[in-house]
């Protein structure tokens, strides 16, 4: 019998916060593919017999998906029951649309199991609300990674520039002189709060603000790395009144 596949979503990091679903079907999974971004503390809860890395390798990015897309109808049809578990939700940049598009045309049943996204938790755990009546009616997720001086750009940062509401950059540390430098080209106010939270909600979570002309500096001076969330926009200066008594913030701010 043709076993089936969970699309699964492990949230930011912190163990507690996957869903009781989540934590169940890791139990009762044989097999369970992953890369880094769950993060040491939910993966070492997982017995490592049924543990199987599909991260990135050598060779790139594409080999190792289309890996992972044959390895997932691979399982299932040796009637495995399979976790295919992400960072944060499998729907959120998480290349979920793919995998679930993958296994349909493979005739593979499959359900989707969602989790708490970085791009809103992660500004959340830095006291950042992603709206806010004050400050942002509308919020953007997007992805930092693609090169915004690319003439094919899929990422529209100078209409970006324009909503007024919250921007939350994923896979934007590398890029983060680009797409601010886009930004503030765009028109928008260098002063423009900017936060960058690296590792939410693990035990070596930081956050550090600046603004959209300083950010680059502070990412520098902090060090700052992947996985880390880029939350611009007035929201970001929200953190400055809460972080006192936000007991979310690590547990030395920077
Ligand atoms: N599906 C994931 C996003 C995958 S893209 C989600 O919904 O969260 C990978 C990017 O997610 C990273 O480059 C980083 O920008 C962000 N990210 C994921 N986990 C994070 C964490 N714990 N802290 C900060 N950023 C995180």
């Amino acid at each position: 019998m043709t076993g089936m596949v969970y699309l699964v979503g492990s949230g930011p990091g912190d163990p507690e916060l996957l869903t009781v679903k989540a934590k169940r079907l890791l139990e009762e999974a044989d097999v369970v593919l992953h890369d880094k971004l769950p993060g040491a503390a939910i993966l070492e809860s997982i017995p490592a017999e049924k543990r199987e890395d599909v991260g990135k390798r050598a060779g790139g990015d594409r080999t190792s998906q289309e890996y992972t897309n044959a390895r997932l109808v691979e399982l299932a049809e040796a009637g495995k029951t399979v976790v295919r578990l992400k960072g944060g939700d499998p729907f959120v940049f998480g290349r979920g649309g793919e995998e679930a598009e993958h296994l349909a045309a493979h005739g593979i049943a499959f359900e989707y199991v969602p989790g708490i996204t970085s791009a809103v938790a992660g500004p959340g755990v830095a006291g950042i609300p992603v709206t806010h009546r004050d400050h942002a009616s509308s919020v953007t997720f997007v992805t930092g990674h693609e090169d915004p001086t690319k003439d094919e750009s899929a990422v529209d940062w100078d209409a970006l520039a324009k909503t007024g509401g919250t921007l939350v950059v994923l896979m934007g540390v590398g890029k983060l002189p680009a797409y601010t430098g886009e930004l503030l080209e765009a028109g928008m106010p260098p002063e423009t709060p900017v936060a960058l939270v690296e590792r939410a909600t693990r035990p070596d979570q930081r956050v550090v603000l600046g603004t959209l002309e300083s950010i680059v500096d502070v990412r520098d001076e902090a060090g700052i790395e992947p996985p880390a969330i880029t939350v611009i926009g007035g929201v970001a200066a929200t953190r400055e009144h809460v972080a006192a008594l936000l007991r979310n913030a690590a547990p030395r701010g920077v």
